[in-house]
Formats: structure tokens, sequence, C-alpha cells
């Protein structure tokens, strides 16, 4: 080996014996740095096999000109690295990778051209600033931290650097490490690699360092500023191509323009509130700046048309005349004499106090009484317009209230829907079935009705889609039920409840004899002397082909009939004259579909008439009992409700505690099984007013006296035997009537409540009160027919007999 070890201690003496030579065209090889050359050119492949049989070590040399293939001694420069081959790799293309690390700068001294370069050469050694020691430890310092920022800057360098770099103490190899990662020009690394003394060379790096530092602060100034750039001409060139867009909208839609005017006056023309007025203005600015085509534009449209649409100011002048009032109602309803009072009343105060604040009226009763007829009337009576809404099956308080408007499809509620399409704002505005409304998670529509009929408060109701106030305060509300019980209970408070309980049969024959069959003949297109219903036929109809607490499906079998009539009239001329007698109604409806007076007519053990109310008016159920040796058990069936079941329970513990009374064994319940049946088994059936029916049932089917059967009753029963008052009386006598009912048992405190019985039901139904069960066992129990106790347990089985019974 020829030269000396890595301590420097070398002078500048000439090494006498040469070494291989390698040119190198883009790269500049400093002591301590290990890097790898792609080595291509025949020579210096030459010279590396003769640098690896030699002892490894070679002198890099720099050529002035990258691009010169075979270099001479001129093209190189004079100044290069003394390097150790660490590894050598020939690759498949005949090139070799080879990794050299640096050892020593040396200058050549003869350059000798054989099969490859070979040049003595002699070391530069690095001359010691001694001297000055304090300021190589500042300028390390400096150095090092420069080169900290400098790493932030350039990415390309992997941080850890810092780290090794920091640990040199040596300002030589630490100018000669930092010079590698610099971004400098060849001549200018070959410029450092030629400065021997090393503060000058680590000076000199510092210089480029803070150069290079500027350089890349600048490209990062200017990066930024490029980005900006390119967002800002991004962002005009988007509201560039925007305002295109609006200004060919503006130039091609001229119809827009004419539409937005058109709403202009409208809204100039157009009475609103204040309020309303602002609003309307707002959108329309608002409309003028959309792209007409966007949905945005069809939303803000379709609120200002919901706006001018409403009656804000438009109100109807009210008939303020009583008498003509009172005539109104006269004229398109018979009966219902107690309703009729009670609207003229309502009108009266109206009329004294303009803005009432007394509850609101709900017409409460089975179908086809009249609710909604009625509704019309009042409107009639009062000169006002009539609008109606159903509730039933609503059960979002949206649906009230409306949606906000940034759903898509919102629509204002169903009060403000219904008010524009009355036109004016002071309708008599019918809710009808308000007991059908339901409450789940959507919010409680109920709540939000009641703000509607809340005088307090309904001057300012609040629609969400209009989202400004509207004033309710003139409108007359009326409500309908069926079942006013199931109104949700705040709601209650707010309301007049009237009840309507039905028709007796004579008073559906004058309905439809002077309403229904007047209207139904005007509106088939018939004449008056075309067609005349007997009494006969309508009550024929009454009776079998209906079976209601109203007057809907009579009306609807009349205008069956007139169907069939008008199409007579059509194929046989206008001469066609017909009368409709009892005996042609079945050519004109078909079978019966009712048989007139099912009441349980034999006189049979275990079965009894009751009498039920419900919703579509009153209702006759036969309950029965039957007896069978078992263990004390009590089966109950019929869909009967929690009520009715605990009524049994009653009814069993009574007939339990008056064992002796009634001549059973103590234990008689041990030994037997008991099943009462309320049939039609598929119909719901609740309430409490089953109680002495169940009870009866019982003690008939244990004694073995039979029921009569001709009589009905209907009362609560207490565990001692009291009869508690019931409700409904009026529909329940309704119904014992259209059943053939000759007695019914209701309880004493019921009494009362005939006032309101039509005297002409009274006449033919004999209505016996009743306080005690021991009176209704009374009246309702025939003797026992003495027959063998075998066989009366088989009477009670024969099934046979029992349907009998039940159908006829
Ligand atoms: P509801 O609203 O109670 O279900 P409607 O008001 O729809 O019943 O009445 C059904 C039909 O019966 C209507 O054509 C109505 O005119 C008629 N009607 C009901 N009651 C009477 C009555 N008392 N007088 C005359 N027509 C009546």
């Amino acid at each position: 080996m020829l030269l000396g070890d890595d301590n420097g201690e070398m002078d500048d003496d000439v090494v006498e014996s040469s070494i291989p030579l390698l040119p190198l065209r883009d790269i500049v090889v400093f002591p301590h740095m290990v890097v790898p050359l792609f080595v291509g050119r025949e020579m210096s492949i030459t010279a590396l096999e003769k640098a690896m049989s030699e002892g490894n070590d070679i002198m890099l040399v720099t050529q002035k000109d990258a691009k010169v293939n075979e270099p001479l001694r001129e093209d190189l420069y004079d100044i290069g690295t003394i390097a150790t081959i660490m590894q050598l790799l020939r690759l498949p293309d005949g090139t070799v990778k080879v990794l050299v690390e640096g050892k020593h700068r040396a200058n050549i001294v003869d350059f000798i051209v054989d099969d490859c370069f070979l040049a003595t050469f002699s070391i530069l050694g690095e001359e010691g600033d001694e001297e000055s020691l304090d300021d190589t430890g500042a300028l390390i310092r400096s150095v090092t931290s420069v080169f900290g920022a400098y790493i932030k800057l350039n990415k390309k360098i992997p941080p850890e650097m810092l780290v090794s770099v920091s640990s040199i103490e040596d300002p030589s190899r630490l100018a000669d490490t930092i010079v590698s990662h610099l971004n400098l020009r060849i001549e200018e690394k070959q410029e450092i690699l030629e400065i021997i003394a090393p503060l000058d060379r680590l000076e000199r790096v510092y210089a480029y360092m803070q150069g290079e530092i500027e350089v890349l602060q600048v490209e990062k100034k200017i990066k930024g500023r490029v980005k900006n750039q390119m967002e800002k001409t991004q962002k005009e060139y988007y509201l560039n191509e925007q305002m295109k867009a609006i200004q060919k909208e503006l130039g091609e839609k001229d119809e827009f323009k004419g539409e937005i005017k058109e709403l202009e006056e409208k809204a100039k023309k157009k009475e609103m509130s204040k309020e309303a007025a602002e609003k309307v203005d707002k959108e329309i600015k608002k409309l003028k700046m959309m792209s007409p085509m966007s949905a945005e534009a069809a939303v803000v449209r379709n609120y200002i048309d919901w706006i001018l649409a409403l009656p804000w100011n438009e109100t109807t002048e009210d008939n303020v005349e009583l008498e003509e009032a009172e005539a109104i109602l006269e004229e398109d309803h018979y009966a219902l004499d107690k309703v009729k009072e009670r609207v003229v009343e309502y009108l009266a105060v109206r009329k004294l106090a303009d803005k009432m604040k007394s509850p609101i009226l709900c017409l409460s009763g089975p179908p086809g009484v009249g609710k909604t007829s009625l509704a019309k009337s009042v409107a009639r009576a009062t000169g006002r317009k009539f609008v109606k809404q159903s509730l039933g099956g609503v059960r979002d308080e949206a649906e009230i209230r409306g949606h906000r408007r940034t759903y898509i499809g919102a629509l204002p509620g169903k009060i403000i829907q219904s008010l524009k399409k009355a036109g004016s704002n002071n309708p008599v505005f019918l809710l009808d079935e308000i007991d059908k409304m339901s409450t789940d998670f959507r919010g409680d529509p109920a709540s939000a009705l009641l703000e509607v009929l809340d005088p307090e408060q309904n001057h300012i109701f609040n629609d969400h889609f209009l989202d400004m106030d509207y004033d309710l305060s003139n409108v007359m509300f009326l409500a309908t039920a069926n079942n006013h019980f199931k109104i949700p209970g705040p709601l209650r408070d707010r309301l007049e409840i009237i009840h309507l309980s039905g028709y007796t049969e004579i008073e559906k024959l004058q309905i439809a004899v002077n309403y229904l069959v007047p209207k139904q003949i005007g509106q088939h297109g018939l004449k008056e002397d075309h067609v005349t219903f007997s009494e006969g036929a309508l009550t024929k109809i009454i009776r079998n082909y209906t079976k209601e607490a109203g007057v809907r499906s009579l009306e609807r079998e009349i205008a069956s009939v007139c169907r069939k009539i008008a199409k007579d009239v059509v194929k046989k001329g206008d001469s066609f004259k017909i009368k409709v007698t009892a005996g042609g109604i079945p050519g004109f409806l078909g079978v019966e579909k009712f048989r007139y007076g099912k009441k349980a007519e034999m006189d049979s053990v275990g079965l009894t008439n009751g009498l039920a109310w419900t919703e579509t008016g009153g209702e006759m159920l036969v309950t029965e009992v039957t007896v069978v040796p078992g263990k004390g058990t009590l089966l109950i069936t019929g869909k009967l409700g929690d009520v009715m079941k605990e009524s049994a329970q009653a009814a069993m513990s009574y007939v339990r505690s008056r064992a002796d009374e009634l001549g059973l064994e103590k234990d008689f319940y041990q030994k037997l099984d008991l099943h009462i049946h309320v049939p039609e088994g598929a119909i719901p059936k609740d309430g409490p007013s089953a109680g002495i029916t169940m009870a009866i049932s019982v003690i008939s089917a244990l004694t073995g006296r039979p029921v009569r059967g001709d009589l009905a009753m209907t009362g609560e029963i207490t565990l001692r035997g009291r009869v508690l008052p019931i409700g409904g009386l009026k529909e329940k006598l309704l119904a014992a009537h259209r059943n053939g009912i000759k007695k019914v048992l209701i309880p004493l405190e019921n009494r009362k409540d005939l006032k309101e019985v039509p005297e002409k039901i009274l006449r033919t139904v004999n209505v016996v009160t009743v306080n005690h069960m021991d009176e209704v066992v009374g009246e309702a129990l025939l003797e026992k027919v003495e027959i063998s106790k075998d066989e009366e347990r088989e009477e009670s089985f024969d099934s046979e007999n029992r349907d009998a019974v039940i159908t006829h």
C-alpha cells in the first residue's frame, strides 16, 4: 500500500509509483464520501480492474466537460481524490457498478496513458489552522445550524443527516460531508475540492449554503404564489362561466322576466298582512337573481305563489238574520231539534260577540246521521264558504302545521291548504273525524290542532312552510267525531260535544221521503213524475237492506234504485213512469241483506239479549253460557275486552255469593266449567254494560231456568248485585226497537235519560228500571221447565237447538 493512514499525517510529497486514474463525468467525489459509480468506458473498466489487483486504491478526477468521451490530460482537472474501491459489481450489460470511498485530496503529478490512465500524485494535506481554534468552533456551530435550516427547506436530504453532521468536529471533514449534499454545479464543487485549507473551505461551504437557502426560500415563495395565482384564475374562470350562464338566461328567458313582473303586479294588487307583503317582496328580489331553471327558483316561486293565493283579507259577508239561518237548518234537516237549537244559539252568540271565545262545536255520533251535512248547512245559513278537512289517520304534526321550506317538496299544512281552497279567511271549517287522529314519534298533531282552535293563540297561527303568522280567528271551526271518548283529552276540553245518536225507523222514513228520495231523484236526472216510492218500499229498504244508526246506506240503496230507473227512462223514453213498492224492491236491490227483528225469540237457557253501544250506533248482542262438568274453570270467548272480561268475573262472583238464594249447591262451581261466549267473535267488544246480561246467562245456565227471548237488558253489575247506570241509552233502545224487542231492563239511575228517547220508541218498547240483580232475575228468568237433570244437561249441549235460537 502506497498511502499512509487516514490521519492526514501526509505531507505534499509526491508518491512515486502510479495508480490507476478514473475520469469522472458529472460528479466530484470528496474525501469521506461513499458513492456508487457506474462505469462503462473500456479504459475506465481496465483502470478499475488494475486497481483491484493492486491494492484497491484509485484516483478519481472529474472531467472539465462531461460530454468528452475519450478525455485527454487537458480535459481533466488537476486535483482529484484518492479513493478505495469497496465493492465492484459487473452488470450483465458489460458495465460495472463500483462503490468507492474518498480518502484524500491529491494532485496529479504525472499522467500516463497506457491501456488505462495512470497517475503519480501528491497528497494535499490539511493545513491546520490551530492558531484560530476559537474561530473554528464558532464556524462549525454556525455551519451546523445553517445546515439544519437548509435541511428543513430541502426535502431531499433525510433529517437524520443533521444528527451525523452535528457530531463532526473536524472542519475539513465537515466541509466535505456537507458539500456533497449541496445542490451545486460541478465546477463549483471542484472549486471547493481545490480549496485545501479546511477553514477556508468551510467558510465557502457556509456561503454556498446561505445562497442555497435563499434560493430555496424564493422557490417556496414562488410556488406559493403560483398556487394562489392558479386558484385565483380558476375562481375567476368559474365565476365568469357562471356570469355567462346568467347572462344567457337573462337574454334568452324574457319569459322569466315576464313571469316575475306578473308576480310583482299580483303582489301589488293583493291585500296581505304587512309581514306577508314584505316577505313576498324579499323573495321576488331573490328570485330575480336566480337562474330560472334552477331548483331553488322553483322553490321560491312556489312559496310566492302560495302566499299570493292565500285569502289574507278576502272575507265573505256574514248573514246576520237568525230567522233565516234557522229556516235553512230546518230546510236541510229533519228532526235533530236539539242540535239545530244549539247551532242557532251558537250563531247568535257569534253575532253578538264577534270573536267568540266559547268552545268549538263537535258533532259526535255514528256515521250517516248528518254531521257533515249539518256543518254544510251552518255554512249556508251564515253565508260563509265551507271547507272540510278529514283528520282520519293524521299522525304527523307537520300535516297540520306544514313542513319547513328546507325540505324538498315541502307544502303548507292541512289548515293553510284548506284555507286556500276556501278562498276566504272566514269559512266554516269542518275538522272531520277528529277522534281518528293518532300520535307517534313524528309529533302530536293534537297539540298543533289545539293551537289552531285556541282563540287566544289562533290569530297568530304559524305554519312552518309559510314561516309567518296567519290569522285564523275569523274561521268558524266545527268538528265531527264518531266516538268522542277517543278525542285526545286536552282537545276534548276545547270542544262542546253535541251527540247525534241515530234515527228511529219512523225518522228514517221521514228523512227518506222528504230529503233522500227527492235528492236522489234530482241527482240522477229524473223528474218527480218518473218515479214514486211507496212508504212500504222505503220501510222495506230500511228494515231489510240496511242496518245502521244513520241513513247513509239507506241513501245509497235509494240511489241504487234510482240508477236502475234512470236506465229504464233512457231506454223506454221520457214518458216512463214507475211506482216502487215493497214487493218490487228485491227486483231492484236483490235478496234481502238483513232479517228484520233478529232477536232470540225463543225463551232458552243460558241465552240473553244484551244491548251495546258502538261507534256505529246501538247494537244487540246475545250472550251465551254453557255449563259442563269440570273443575271450576271460567272460559270467556268472543274477542271481549278487559272490562268485559272483568264484568264476567264480577257476574260469576255475584252468582257464587248468592248460591243459596238461587238454589245452587254451595260448591257448585268446583264441579263445573263455565263457558261464556258473545257471538260474532271477530268483532272486538268492550264495556261494562254487559254485566247483568252475563250474570243472567250464568244463573240461567246453572239453574236451568230459561231467559225470556223477547227481553233485552243493559247494566253494570257490582259484586253485591247492584245494577249501575250505563251510557248510550238512546242508541241502545233504538237498537232494541230495531230488533223487535218488547221489554228492556235498564238501570234505575238511567231513568232520567229516558227524556231523550223518542216517544214512539217508549210506546212500543216496555222499559223497566231495575236497581238490583234480584229484580233482574225476577223479570228475566222464567220458571224451570221440569225435566230430569240429565235431560236438562243434554238440552244445554244440544247444538242444533242453540243454533236455531241464535239465527232465528
Ligand atoms: P255523517 O257526516 O254524520 O257521517 P252525513 O252528513 O254525510 O253523515 O249524512 C249522510 C246523508 O244523510 C247526507 O246526504 C245527509 O243529507 C243525510 N241526512 C242525515 N241526517 C239527515 C236529516 N236529519 N235530515 C235530512 N237528511 C239527513
